[in-house]
């Protein structure tokens, strides 16, 4: 039994029910937990600073005699203590203090402060600082260690913390957790797991602050690899409970033959690699667990439909699930365009679906009827069985949850059979991210466009240049181009910008009267969407003004213009997907962003990065060095990622080792392993669940 982990934190001195409880809020339960509670800071009370050096906003410790000490009067009263030493003179102020304390400050004592420097109103000042003043003349021994400042929670002070963990510590040198990790593999090097706690918690100056915060630190590392290897364990065994179940090999390649026999393009060389690395998955008898990422407009659906076409030949159902309406609706219809000269029919199912043509798709389904089915979430949804699924795809797989891949998947379990798993993605992710967020899947890329292609140019402007702009709107359109107007607002409520849609729209309408005006948002009935966006992609309609909804998929090669307004308010990611909607065609393509000055730091960057490239992986490399993996990947994603302690950006090296240290504790050590998963990944049980 691990002591550690099984003893409770309420066991120790200093924490009571309340503490505890609150402990319990920031899921610190037992000792083990503690010990992986990592400082998020350090202060340096080892040394003594000389007043007269002192500097704003460092973070120190000083010793002085007391000069006076005073109770002030001004705006706001306050204590005023002043101390020296050989060097100079500073302030301490208080503006909470009690008779007690002022009296304590007396006037000829040695005192130790430690605080942070600040500029006050007589110069350099401490407020509020911690201090000990001489008792007979001496104080207490200085500090040996760095001194660990810990996230905490309202209630819990520094304080109980650090008195907490002095007693873990304790136990922990008692009781040295087994090392998990091989000592020859990523760990090799690295301080044993105990060492590494102890140093973390408890630093020598020599240390170093930086290297302990900046990761580099070989204490820190030591867990960051545990980490690591832990969330790949599991991600391995997921991947290999998949691979056991088993699913029906396919090998039918004559429809797709057919199908590309009949477009007016050749495949990209790109194209023909995934799509061969697709059938060589598809004619397993495990399942495909393959993410295809490719840059917007790369032709990843034809790609799927030659995975699709795989599985309708051999006999099997096909469902394509895309995260929005609009999204599936164009899969729909360029499905049914490739599909229909085959003989094939392609069902459609989504929430806005009729009572009765739902159950008359759903029929299909469970009888078989239907070989291929687009929708959206509404595919997974109980009451929707197939009789023989045999394929799974996903597009825009960061929409969506692991789990929702999953319960996809299930529809088509049968015993100890799944359906393989397609899923695409164009939000182009640094292989070792990819790794740790996909990590049950392979990765096939196709990493190049369809020839002929320019790169779009893309201008930025502010929003004073409007006028101009909507000139040059007129005169695309009467070249017989197509335009996207996209109107955003931060504010995710559907209902502004469905108002702010329509009031581009009006005002739109009446500057450009001899043009046709198209409108999509999502406050409309699917029905109006599909009729607006019917009209564009048909050309009937020369502008479409939307909001963001047309960000993912939406495919009209005659569209050579995009205009976006209040572009510094989107995400580098957000730009490049909706940017993607233009330069599908032969024809040189323009992005015009228009902005609301003054532009912060950030935005400008931005915005200089979608002038200088339209190339999705720098776009993503720069996206995630200005925002960092978390918001990066988005909630869904990072809900499954949960590191506590290892950071995918910071620590992006240890990640390939990780992976090969899992397997290898996996096949060698399969305890080893589930301690990992349990001291690591508790709480995220359905993790496993494959
Ligand atoms: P994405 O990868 O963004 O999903 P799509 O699959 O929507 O891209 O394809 C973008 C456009 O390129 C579509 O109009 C599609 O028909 C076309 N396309 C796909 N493959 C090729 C190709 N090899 N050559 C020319 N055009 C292609
Ligand atoms: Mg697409």
């Amino acid at each position: 039994m691990n002591e550690l982990a099984a003893r409770s934190l309420a066991t120790l001195k200093g924490v009571g029910p309340k503490t505890a409880e609150r402990l319990a809020g920031m899921g610190l339960h037992t000792v083990e937990d503690l010990l992986f509670h990592l400082p998020f800071r350090y202060e340096d009370r080892t040394q003594v600073a000389e007043i007269g050096r002192l500097r704003p906003e460092q973070h120190v410790v000083v010793e002085g005699e007391i000069l006076r000490t005073d109770i002030l009067f001004s705006r706001r009263r306050s204590l005023l203590c002043s101390i020296r030493d050989h060097s100079g003179q500073i302030n301490l102020r208080f503006f909470h203090f009690n008779a007690q304390q002022k009296n304590s400050l007396e006037v000829g004592q040695q005192v130790r402060v430690f605080g942070e420097v600040r500029v006050g109103s007589t110069g350099l000042e401490f407020f509020h600082p911690e201090y000990v003043v001489a008792v007979d003349g001496a104080l207490p021994q200085l500090e040996r260690c760095l001194t660990p400042v810990y996230p905490t929670t309202d209630g819990v002070h520094q304080r109980t913390l650090r008195g907490a963990m002095e007693q873990a510590l304790a136990v922990l040198r008692q009781f040295p957790p087994k090392d998990l990790l091989p000592a020859d593999g990523a760990a090799a090097h690295l301080p044993s797991l105990r060492d590494a706690l102890l140093t973390l918690h408890a630093p020598d100056p020599d240390d170093g602050i930086d290297a302990l915060l900046g990761g580099t630190h070989p204490a820190l590392q030591r867990l960051v690899v545990e980490e690591m290897v832990a969330h790949q364990v599991v991600m391995l065994a997921r991947r290999a409970g998949q691979k056991a179940l088993g699913a029906p090999a396919l090998q039918g390649e004559r429809l797709f033959r057919q199908l590309r026999e009949s477009l007016p393009f050749q495949l990209t060389g790109a194209q023909q690699r995934v799509i061969e690395e697709i059938n060589t998955d598809l004619a397993q008898p495990s399942p495909m667990l393959r993410l295809v990422q490719g840059d917007v407009g790369a032709g990843k659906t034809l790609v799927a439909a030659a995975a699709a076409l795989n599985a309708i030949e051999s006999g099997y159902q096909v469902a394509l699930m895309a995260p929005t309406e609009l999204l599936a609706e164009q899969h729909h219809a360029s499905f049914q365009r490739w599909l229909a000269p085959l003989g094939l029919e392609v069902a459609w199912l989504s929430g806005s679906l009729g009572q009765k043509a739902r159950r008359e798709v759903e029929s299909a389904l469970s009888e078989g009827r239907a070989g291929l089915v687009v929708g959206t979430h509404a595919l997974f949804q109980e009451r929707v069985q197939f009789q023989r699924l045999g394929l799974t795809i996903i597009d825009e797989q960061h929409r969506f949850g692991v789990h929702q891949r999953l319960a996809l998947r299930d529809k088509g379990r049968s015993q100890q059979q799944v359906p393989h798993q397609l899923v695409l993605t164009a939000t182009p992710i640094p292989r070792t991210l990819a790794m740790s967020v996909y990590g049950d899947l392979d990765t096939s890329v196709i990493d190049e466009l369809p020839p002929g292609r320019q790169p779009i140019e893309t201008l930025v402007l502010p929003a004073s240049r409007r006028a101009d702009v909507i000139a040059r709107v007129h005169a695309a359109a009467r070249s017989g181009t197509q335009i996207y107007w996209v109107c955003t607002l931060i504010e995710e409520s559907d209902s502004l910008q469905a108002q702010a849609a329509e009031a581009t729209w009006q005002a739109l309408c009446e500057a450009l009267p001899d043009l046709t005006v198209a409108l999509v948002h999502g406050r409309m009935k699917p029905a109006e969407k599909a009729a607006a966006m019917a009209r564009f992609a048909g050309g009937e309609a020369q502008l479409l003004v939307a909001t963001t909804v047309i960000e993912v998929g939406v495919d009209v090669p005659n569209a050579t213009l995009m205009v976006m307004e209040n572009a510094e308010r989107l995400g580098l990611s957000q730009l490049h997907q909706l940017r993607g909607r233009v330069g599908r065609g032969a024809e040189q393509s323009y992005c015009v962003l228009l902005y609301q000055p003054p532009l912060s730091l950030t935005a400008k960057k931005r915005l200089a990065v979608m002038r200088e490239t339209t190339d999705g992986f720098r776009i993503a490399e720069e996206d995630l060095r200005l925002r960092g993996p978390g918001e990066w990947l988005g909630t869904r994603q990072t809900g499954e990622l949960s590191l506590r302690i290892a950071d995918l950006m910071r620590d992006e090296e240890l990640v390939e080792p990780a992976r090969t240290l899992a397997a290898r504790i996996l096949s060698e050590q399969p305890d080893a392993a589930k301690a990992l998963e349990k001291r690591w990944l508790k709480g995220s049980q359905d993790y496993l669940d494959v």
